[in-house]
């Protein structure tokens, strides 16, 4: 069994000085396939330690300089994109041509798309010509603590340790205790990619331990924080003593929208999304409205895909999906379709228990329920599973009324053919994202949501301004 104790501190690997073991379990198989530490105290004020004392330096050193070790990270982590597809399979069962491309692929995208941001911005720049002694610098916020989750666990970490690259912060990164084999990969490519010592510091633990010791400390200039709600809270009433900025990007529970003028992929499209990844993204369209005059051809699709989803070890090769992440996570998903079942929604694919053929792994039978509505417990928490629920509609303003009731607000979808309408939804949809007949958002667009999936903003310029401050000096010499 892999043996992957140490810490990433001040530009060398560590032994833990008061860690505990962790097994990292394969889902596929249930069986340990790694051991790494559970960091202490005295390790994580080792780390911050080791920012700190970092940031002056880096906080000083050319924009453009910053931006070419991140280019030279994208080089590194290209070469080694096949150790980083092996590692996420195994530990968080991403199957392995997936891996490769998407959680894999997703990392290269977010780093050239910042280095993209970051040369068109204008770090430190006079107010405006009828000010030209103010100047606006953006200055780096200082030691920034990142804490990642285990379903996007390189989309994760480049979209947080590329902005903060860029933008002159120094970093603790706490990845999940799920998913941490990557994580470690990471850290031996920003060495090779020769970022200073003590800019980049990674460590693995867990949320009570580690990630508490970082969110409360005062040496800790910001968190930025990727995960559960429940996490969220508790990391911002944590944090609040030492009153540092703290990003948040947390669940979801998208709607999409399909009127009766959708395309006619627009079904399977969405039967696949929310598949794609066993159900493990926060911005997931878990929740399908469907017009009445479409809503039982819609059905019917939506059990038929499901019904030819194939579920497979990540291992294999092949576009089936694998198990989710652990144990608690398989227990939760199958409490919740009971429950569907127990509040009356209409069972039409899959269902508990794991699917035909498997008596090992956590694997979930893809599941699609109809005659949804949005009380129910199933349209009302993040499942986090291949769970689909399809509620009906009659019209426009009751979509939108049902697609807003949620305490989430990360990603709604629209399918329609109609123009005007596709805007007027885009407008009321309260959400940080819209994404509308199947259109990805391009290079450099902000990843973020709104009530209680966040407040951060990833990705592009704002992902680097998450990480910046906003100087406003006046009496700026100009000789
Ligand atoms: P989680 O909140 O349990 O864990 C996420 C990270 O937070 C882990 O590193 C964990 O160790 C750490 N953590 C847990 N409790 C903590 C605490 N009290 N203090 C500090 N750190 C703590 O979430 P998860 O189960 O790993 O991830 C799934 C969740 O993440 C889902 O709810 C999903 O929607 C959300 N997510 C959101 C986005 C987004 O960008 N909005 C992206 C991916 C995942």
């Amino acid at each position: 069994m892999l043996e992957k104790r140490d810490f990433y501190i001040n530009g060398q690997w560590v032994a833990p000085q008061n860690g505990t073991d962790h097994h990292v379990i394969d889902p596929s198989t249930e069986e340990p396939t790694a051991v790494i530490s559970l960091g202490g105290a005295e390790d994580t004020e080792a780390a911050i330690a080791a920012a700190k004392a970092a940031f002056p330096a880096w906080m000083a050193t050319p924009v453009a300089e910053r931006i070419a070790l991140v280019e030279k990270l994208i080089s590194v982590y290209e070469a080694r994109a096949e150790d980083l597809a092996g590692a996420m399979s195994a530990e968080m069962g991403a199957p392995i041509d997936m891996s490769r491309s998407q959680q894999v692929g997703a990392g290269t995208w977010h780093l050239r798309n910042f280095i993209d941001a970051a040369k068109g911005f204008d770090f430190d720049h006079a107010l405006g010509d009828h000010a030209p002694n103010d100047r606006i610098i953006h200055e780096p916020v200082g030691v920034a603590a990142l804490i990642t989750p285990w379903n996007w666990p390189m989309n994760q970490i480049t979209l947080k340790v590329g902005a903060a690259a860029i933008a002159g912060c120094t970093m603790i990164l706490k990845p999940s205790e799920e998913s941490p084999l990557n994580a470690v990969i990471f850290a031996e490519m920003m060495h090779e990619a020769g970022f200073p010592s003590g800019v980049f510091n990674m460590l693995n633990g867990d949320g009570p331990g580690v990630g508490t010791t970082l969110s409360g400390h005062p040496d800790v200039d910001m968190v930025s924080f990727t995960g559960s709600s429940r996490a969220g809270r508790l990391i911002s009433k944590n944090a609040a003593e030492t009153l540092k900025r703290v990003h948040l990007e947390l669940g979801g529970k998208g709607a999409n929208l399909i009127f009766e003028d959708a395309d006619e992929k627009a079904v399977k499209r969405g039967v696949l999304h929310i598949m794609n990844n066993t159900g493990q993204s926060c911005n997931a369209p878990s929740r399908m409205l469907v017009q009445r005059s479409k809503y039982d051809a819609a059905v019917q699709e939506a059990a038929e895909v499901a019904g030819k989803v194939t579920v497979g070890p990540a291992s294999k090769e092949g576009r089936h999906i694998g198990p989710v992440v652990n144990e608690v996570q398989w227990n939760k998903i199958q409490d919740l379709i009971q429950k569907g079942i127990d509040e009356g929604a209409r069972l039409v694919a899959g269902g508990t228990g794991r699917p035909d053929g498997f008596n090992k792994g956590f694997y979930v039978r893809p599941t699609v329920f109809a005659d949804v509505n949005n009380d129910m417990t199933i349209a009302r928490e993040e499942i986090f599973g291949p769970v689909l629920s399809i509620i009906p509609f009659d019209t426009e303003e009751e979509a939108v009324k049902i697609a807003n009731d949620t305490p989430y607000g990360l990603t709604n979808y629209v399918q329609t053919q109609d123009g005007a309408r596709l805007n007027r939804m885009a407008m009321q949809l309260r959400s940080g994202m819209v994404e509308m007949n199947g259109t990805s958002r391009a290079a450099g667009s902000p990843f973020g949501g709104m009530k209680q999936s966040g407040n951060g903003r990833e990705g592009g310029i704002w992902g680097i301004e998450d990480f910046l401050e906003v100087k406003s000096v006046s009496g700026w010499s100009t000789d």
